[in-house]
C-alpha cells in the first residue's frame, strides 16, 4: 500500500471525532508545515488525534497501524522469525532478551521481549515459528514493539493466513530517510557512475584478496573468485538527492544488462538518465563521508495503471 497506514489513521480520527477526513488532512498538513516537515504525515496525524482527545490506547491494531511513540499497544501476529534468546550483562545488570518478527496480513514488525516469563514460553518451545501470539499492553520504541513485565504475551487461537512476512519498506521522501530504515521511494535517476568490479569468494561471497597467481578468502583459503559489480547513482525526488548503491543482482533490476561492454553500458545509461522509478532498500550511514547512502535492493518500473487503481480504491 502506498498510503494505507496514513489513510487508516485518518479514517479512525474522522470516525472518532466526527470531523471530515479532508479537514483532518488539512490540519495534518498545517501541523507538518509548523514543524518544518520534520515529522511524517502519520506522526502529525497522531498529534492531531491526541489534540482531539482521541487515543489509540488499548485498541487492537493491525501491524501497519503501529507508530513510533504508541503505548498500550494490543496486536495479534504470527511469529515468522524467532531469533535465539540472548543473555546480556550491561552496566551491572544482567538478564535475557528475545527478539522475533511477527506478521499479520498488513505488515510485520520486530518484537522485543524483556520479561523472563515471556521468554520462558520460547525456551520451553511453546512459542515457535508459526505460532500466532497475542500481545497486550506493549510499547513502541522507534519501529520496534517492546514488552515489559506489565505486558502480556500469550498464544492466540486466531488463525492468520497470508501474512506479510517480507520486509515492508516504508514509502518516504528522500528528505525524510533515516539511518537503517527500509524505505521505498519514487525518484528520478539524475546521475550514473561507471560500474566497479571486485572479486568475491564463491562460498561466502566475501571479498577475496589476490595472492600471487590466485585469490584467497580469509575463511575458505584459495578459491576461484566470482566477479561482482557495484554501481553508484544519484537519485532526486524533488525533496533531496541521495547517492544510491546497487550490488550485482540488484543492478539488473535497473535494466542494465551488460556492464562490462562499455558501448552497451553507455547506451543503456543514456536511456536511464532522467527516468523515474520506484527504488527500495536500506539507508546506511557512510562513515567515510558522514552522509547517508541508499543501498538499493530493487528498482521497479512505475506501473501507472496500478497506481490509478490504488488511488481509486483509496477514494472509495
Ligand atoms: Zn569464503
Amino acid at each position: 500500500m502506498l498510503t494505507g497506514n496514513y489513510d487508516k489513521i485518518l479514517e479512525k480520527i474522522a470516525l472518532a471525532s466526527g470531523i471530515e477526513k479532508e479537514e483532518i488532512e488539512r490540519r495534518v498538513e498545517a501541523k507538518r508545515a509548523k514543524l518544518s516537515g520534520l515529522i511524517s504525515k502519520e506522526g502529525a496525524a497522531q498529534i492531531i488525534a491526541a489534540e482531539l482527545g482521541i487515543s489509540f490506547d488499548n485498541e487492537k491494531l493491525k501491524i501497519d497501524e503501529l507508530l513510533p511513540g504508541m503505548r498500550k499497544v494490543n496486536v495479534v501476529g504470527k511469529v515468522v522469525t524467532l531469533f535465539p534468546v540472548r543473555e546480556f550483562n550491561k552496566n551491572g545488570r544482567s538478564g535475557k532478551v528475545a527478539n522475533m518478527i511477527i506478521a499479520d496480513e498488513t505488515s510485520n514488525i520486530k518484537v522485543v521481549l524483556w520479561d523472563t516469563n515471556h521468554i520462558e514460553l520460547i525456551e520451553k518451545g511453546e512459542v515457535v515459528e508459526g505460532t500466532v501470539v497475542e500481545i497486550i499492553n506493549a510499547g513502541m520504541r522507534d519501529n520496534e514493539l517492546h514488552l515489559g513485565s506489565f505486558s502480556e504475551f500469550k498464544k492466540s487461537e486466531e488463525i492468520l493466513e497470508n501474512v506479510k512476512s517480507e520486509i515492508v519498506a516504508k514509502e518516504k521522501n528522500i528528505l525524510n530517510f533515516k539511518n537503517l530504515e527500509n524505505v521505498k521511494t519514487r525518484a528520478f535517476i539524475v546521475q550514473i557512475f561507471e560500474p566497479r568490479f571486485f572479486n568475491v569468494c564463491p562460498e561466502c561471497k566475501k571479498k577475496v584478496i589476490s595472492e600471487g597467481e590466485g585469490f584467497v578468502c580469509a575463511e575458505h583459503g584459495k578459491v576461484m573468485p566470482e566477479k561482482r559489480a557495484l554501481l553508484n547513482l544519484v537519485l532526486d525526488d524533488g525533496t533531496e538527492t541521495i547517492r544510491g548503491v546497487l550490488f550485482h543482482e540488484s543492478i539488473s533490476s535497473l535494466g542494465l544488462t551488460d556492464l562490462e561492454n562499455v558501448d552497451s553500458f553507455i547506451k543503456q545509461k543514456e536511456e536511464l538518465l532522467g527516468k523515474e522509478m520506484f527504488f527500495s532498500g536500506t539507508i546506511r550511514k557512510n562513515k567515510l563521508f558522514n552522509n547517508k547512502e541508499f543501498i538499493i535492493d530493487k528498482a521497479e518500473e512505475i506501473d501507472l495503471d496500478a497506481l490509478i487503481k490504488e488511488l481509486e480504491e483509496n477514494a472509495n
